[in-house]
């Protein structure tokens, strides 16, 4: 057994270990073509092979028809940030976002460059510990699209309902909770994420977009910016990037073998319970940064008493090998990040550190 230590960075974040070792097998003779994948065409049948099978197995696991399309793109969320008002953004219409952290306020930045934008909701004056409640959010008369963002990875707060957009496009980041948990996929017309934090690693982008959006998409911008141009040539339009898509859909296959989004999600919620009730069971020693009610089963945030202690918190942690516990710099504290990949016996042992830290300190 190699050497590995619990990682809870929140991006890029731990992988699971059946999906590396499976790499590393496949690393330097790809199914016996002499070469690895790095090396290979995109246009070759085994990298074919590869994209075609991680489009249809996320589809799959996301219980998704194929009225949607699957693309893997590059310029990670961030580049999704202006590419949803360029496609989707006309001078008649307004994008309304929700606003419940830094990422959904970065996103309609973004869009603010390009069109007219709404804050349809915003959890900033409870410093971002809440999600809105359905009668919270106002839309604008002529929306172009809602933008929500389900999981927020800095505050540790996640939506726990699909808000209702009525007719207008809902349109959701969820770099940071995708394949997590059932949720109710086809309500979304658009959905992106970037991989380094639940589907592989960094330098590919997931979007799953409903054809009926894609025929709204503008004609008219430079090929990379346009849905368009992905989707007519199935994200080989361009080289795409070939090894971090084979390592999603490795990822995909594991979660399929673990029993899919159902199981996923059980484990999920088990892992996040025992930490929470570290903090609950602390007799307020540990101070959780989200609302109860609306607390993220992938990225738990805490605060101790001090400042002090939260650093002798992550040194004595990180000897145990417990690592990438330090929180947003935005945020402070702890943050412990604890996506699909994250084994129930690395959140065992952060609760157990956490339960014997206060005795000592
Ligand atoms: C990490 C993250 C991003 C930024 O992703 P990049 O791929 O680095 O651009 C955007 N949104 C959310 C919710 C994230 O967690």
């Amino acid at each position: 057994m190699p050497y590995r230590i619990f990682n809870f960075n929140p991006g890029p974040a731990t992988l699971p270990l059946e999906v590396l070792e499976e790499a590393r097998e496949e690393m330097l003779n790809y199914r016996n073509t002499g070469l690895s994948i790095m090396e290979m065409s995109h246009r070759s049948p085994e990298f074919e092979e590869i994209i075609d099978s991680a489009q249809s197995l996320f589809l799959e696991l996301a219980e998704l028809s194929t009225a949607y399309q699957v693309l893997f793109l590059q310029g990670g969320a961030s580049l999704q940030f202006s590419m949803i008002p360029f496609n989707f953004l006309t001078s008649d219409t307004t994008a309304d976002y929700i606003i419940t952290g830094s990422f959904a306020k970065k996103a309609m930045q973004e869009a603010a460059k390009i069109g007219n934008t709404n804050v349809a909701a915003s959890n900033d004056v409870t410093n971002y510990t809440t999600i809105p409640r359905p009668e919270d959010i106002t839309l604008s008369p002529n929306s172009a699209y809602l933008h929500f963002t389900t999981n927020n990875t800095i505050y540790g707060t996640q939506w726990n309902y699909v808000p209702d957009s009525g007719t207008v496009p809902l349109i959701a980041d969820m770099s940071s909770d995708i394949l997590s948990r059932k949720i109710e996929m086809h309500r979304f017309a658009l959905v992106y994420a970037g991989a380094q934090k639940n589907l592989g690693p960094a330098g590919v982008t997931a979007v799953i977009i409903h054809k009926s959006l894609l025929e709204k998409a503008s004609a008219s911008l430079p090929a990379m910016l346009s849905y368009k141009t992905h989707a007519e040539n199935g994200s080989l339009f361009n080289t795409p990037p070939c090894f971090p898509i084979y390592i999603v859909k490795l990822v995909l296959e594991w979660i399929k073998k673990k029993g899919g989004l159902s199981a996923i999600q059980e484990t999920n919620e088990q892992k996040a319970d025992l930490l929470y009730q570290a903090i609950d069971n602390s007799g307020g020693y540990y101070i959780g940064h989200a609302a109860k009610e609306d607390r993220s089963i992938m990225n738990v945030t805490f605060r101790l008493p001090e400042e002090g202690l939260e650093k002798t918190f992550l040194e004595e942690a990180a000897a145990e090998g417990l690592k990438g516990l330090k929180g947003h710099r935005s945020v402070g504290g702890i943050r412990a990040s604890i996506y699909n990949a994250m084994p129930y016996e690395g959140c065992e042992a952060l609760a157990q550190f956490m339960k014997e830290f206060p005795k000592k300190h």
